[in-house]
């Protein structure tokens, strides 16, 4: 059943939303985007609740000339996050910058990480009506393999979708050769396997990989990667509204 639309929000926030994919169209212009037909604002309890991986003493994985994910993770989420506001979504996000998200007083390597992993799934968990996503970079030891990848816990049946249509974005946009499949994730990846919203881990690339490695450090590939992974986020929200 489709939710009636809000005419509440000031029509500023409607400029900018058209304003924002303006700059986006001509600023990604070789992607084939999700633009919406309606500007159909998002209820009031609804958020988006974003995640970049690591940050603070713990880099994640890092490029052949020891550039880590933490800083692409982080500049990947900002966009999403810049993409998402202008479109009218509530946005919560673990961390705005390069810190880890432990309870002040914390000591310890071990201690740190720990109040940092259920901090950040405290607030996947702050709202019943939220969708989660964790932005991270892969790594392997074979530098040959590439490609975007999506994992999701079977903690919330919506999850699945989810990755479905972010992976099926991130072909459609930026990698049409790229035939991963989705894959359940374990208890190892703590915040997406405990997650009780819709969540999906998005690996964006291979840091591993030295050309997708030079293109997930450049900023312009970022913003595509962002702008790739807010489509995602749109599909999933249209199709629940459906
Ligand atoms: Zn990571």
């Amino acid at each position: 059943m489709k939710k009636p639309f809000h005419y509440t929000k000031p029509v500023c926030v409607m400029l900018s939303v058209v304003l924002c994919y303006v700059v986006v169209y001509y600023t990604l212009g070789n992607i084939e985007m999700t633009v919406p037909t309606s500007l159909t604002y998002p209820d009031e309890d609804f958020y988006i609740v974003l995640d970049a991986g690591h940050g603070g003493m713990d880099g994640g994985c890092s490029t052949a000339d020891g550039v880590p994910e933490k800083g692409i993770n982080l500049a990947v989420m900002n966009e999403v996050a810049e993409l998402c506001r202008l479109y009218g979504y509530n946005v919560e996000v673990t961390r705005d910058g390069d810190i880890s998200v432990h309870d002040k007083g914390v000591e310890g390597i071990r201690a740190q990480k720990e109040s940092d992993m259920k901090n950040r799934l405290d607030l996947f968990n702050k709202h019943t009506n939220a969708v989660c996503i964790s932005i991270h970079q892969n790594n392997f030891t074979d530098p040959k393999y590439s490609g975007a990848q999506m994992f999701y816990s079977d903690n919330n049946p919506e999850s699945e979708r989810l990755a479905r249509i972010m992976q099926g974005q991130f072909v459609k946009n930026l990698q049409p050769e790229n035939t991963r499949e989705i894959k359940l994730c374990h208890e190892e990846l703590y915040l997406c396997y405990y997650s009780q919203n819709p969540t999906v881990m998005v690996e964006c690339g291979f840091l591993s990989n030295p050309d997708e490695a030079e293109k997930l450090k450049n900023p312009i590939y970022q913003k595509e990667v962002a702008f790739t992974i807010f489509s995602g986020i749109n599909e999933y929200i249209e199709g629940k509204r459906g």
